[in-house]
């Protein structure tokens, strides 16, 4: 057993507050750490360590903080089998996954490298006589980073890059279900040379969140989670007078035509519905299939799962991991147990072989779901797919743009003219041409539409600077006693 304390003004700081959750080896079922959990004056006490150091970072000179993400981005890469060893063994996830999800998040930091180019403001010189005006964009303060248990070092990766490389000071609330990932990612931001006090971490539960939304002293809130709790933090952060963003749940759709590659959108779905045991949120979840390749899409798929070699993440012939806890992968299972009832039929029932020790699934394939049935209304999850069939494209997409999500949607076609027209048609936030899971390169910027986002930017890229940043923009004049009179109109530039 191993405990995992909080991370304030550069060093581990044990909880005192008396509470603490249970860290699982989803593999094995077992407990394996315990985290103690912020009561409201340890999230203050992060807090004013962040304000504390402030003014000296916002101060720092572009080319320095530069070069702190540079030797960050070295010390990620350098140890990116530590951190991924940290997510296979609190998540569950595979090696080979959770290497990917560092490289992921890697991007970030290497974007966030560029940030002396990336604040560059614009100029207008002689915008009246002897008038120049110019925009500079300058950190909110103290910014706030609440994290899903999905991704616990990418997620992060996507909010403190670039929020430092701003000049903004950082409280990140991790996942309470696998913490070590953020105390890792802490350290090497220290060694980095990041100053003492710029990136705390505080875990916890809701009282530390409700803490973060409701402290004076922290000017905006970057989330990550399930919709319902999004929708909270986005009201409540703006209630109270934060930038809020707060990114959903998802239900993502692909949607595949009678002239696509049939074992290429097999292939593409079997990785997208089960990779991370479908624990993405731009996981593929539900297949749209035009009905004249519908049976032979199913049997592809069918045929394709049992090769899903499932085991425990550190095996590494493994490639789907278990789920992260027993209540979350019995809800899956329940899924999956109520969908022949609503008249869904189950190819591939995943409660069947799964190992027993831990929070295995097994994949699941549903044929003939329709809207209406709980396994295509909710968001699931895990490693479900379900199959919708449809008897056109207007069908497929009008599905689509009906859905209350809006993360991420595919097309899988030989024709560019009808992808062209679904780009442009549907209603969801990043979208793939036969690329199944269309998580967008870091210098793009990453959001669903709808019920998947709550706020104005999406997260990392060029929105995520313009986040973590407010404009400020300077009318200034020199003194040039020609040009100075009384006028007591409003300035003109005429
Ligand atoms: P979650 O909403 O349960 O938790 C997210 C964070 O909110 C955690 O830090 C948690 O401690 C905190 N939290 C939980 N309940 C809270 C409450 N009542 N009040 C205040 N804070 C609370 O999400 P999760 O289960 O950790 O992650 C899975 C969800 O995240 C899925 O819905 C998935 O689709 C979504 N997700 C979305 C994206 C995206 O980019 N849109 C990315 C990853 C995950």
């Amino acid at each position: 057993m191993y405990r995992i304390d909080h991370w304030i003004d550069g060093k581990a700081v044990a909880s005192k507050s008396g509470r603490s959750g249970k860290v699982f080896d989803p593999a094995t079922g077992q407990v394996q750490g315990e985290v103690g959990f912020a009561d409201v004056s340890e999230v203050d006490q992060a807090v004013a360590t962040a304000k504390a150091a402030l003014p000296a970072w916002r101060s720092t000179n572009l080319s320095r903080r530069a070069e702190i993400m540079f030797h960050m981005r070295e010390l990620v890469a350098a140890n990116r089998k530590e951190i991924a060893s940290l997510l296979t063994k609190e998540h569950g996830k595979v090696l080979s996954d959770a290497l990917g999800e560092v490289a992921r998040g890697l991007e970030n930091i290497e974007f966030a490298c560029g940030v002396p180019n990336l604040l560059k403001g614009g100029y207008s010189e002689q915008a009246s006589v002897g008038v120049d005006v110019y925009n500079i964009r300058q950190p909110l303060g103290v910014v706030a980073g609440i994290t899903p248990f999905n991704f616990p070092a990418m997620v992060p990766m996507w909010m403190f890059a670039n929020a430092l490389a701003c000049g903004n000071t950082f409280v990140l609330k991790p996942s309470e279900k696998d913490p070590s990932a953020s105390m890792f990612i802490a350290e090497l931001l220290k060694q980095a040379g990041l100053p003492d006090g710029c990136f705390n971490v505080v875990h916890g539960d809701k009282l530390a969140v409700d803490r973060l939304l409701d402290h004076p002293d922290v000017s905006a809130v970057s989330f990550v989670g399930s919709t319902p709790i999004a929708k909270y933090i986005y009201e409540t952060g703006t209630r109270n007078g934060k930038r809020v963003q707060a990114l959903g749940g998802a239900k993502n759709h692909m949607l595949v035509l009678p002239d696509a590659d049939l074992d290429m959108a097999a292939d593409a779905l079997v990785s997208a519905a089960y990779g991370s045991a479908g624990e993405r949120c731009m996981a593929i979840s539900v297949v749209l299939a035009v009905d004249s390749i519908a049976d032979e899409l199913a049997a592809k798929v069918k045929d394709r799962i049992p090769n899903v070699k499932v085991g425990p993440g550190t095996d590494p012939s493994a490639e789907m991991g278990p789920l992260i806890s027993a209540e979350h992968r019995d809800k899956v299972a329940g899924y999956v147990a109520g969908a022949a009832g609503e008249g869904a039929k189950v190819l591939v029932d995943g409660r069947e072989g799964a190992p027993g020790e831990g929070f295995f699934l097994k994949p699941s394939l549903i044929d003939n779901v329709k809207p209406g049935m709980k396994c295509y209304d909710d968001e699931i999850f895990g490693p479900v797919l379900s199959m919708v069939r449809v008897s056109s494209y207007e069908e497929g997409l009008e599905l689509i743009n009906d859905n209350q999500f809006g993360n991420g949607t595919a097309i899988f076609t030989r024709d560019g003219g009808v992808a062209r027209q679904f780009q442009f048609d549907v209603n969801v936030g990043m979208v793939g041409i036969n690329v199944p899971i269309p998580v967008p390169v870091s210098y793009y910027s990453f959001g669903g539409w709808k019920a998947s986002l709550f706020g104005d930017q999406h997260m990392y890229g060029p929105e995520g600077i313009n986040f973590f940043t407010r404009s400020k923009v300077v009318t200034s004049r020199w003194p040039d006693p020609r040009t100075s009179k009384v006028d007591l109109g409003f300035p003109q530039n005429r």
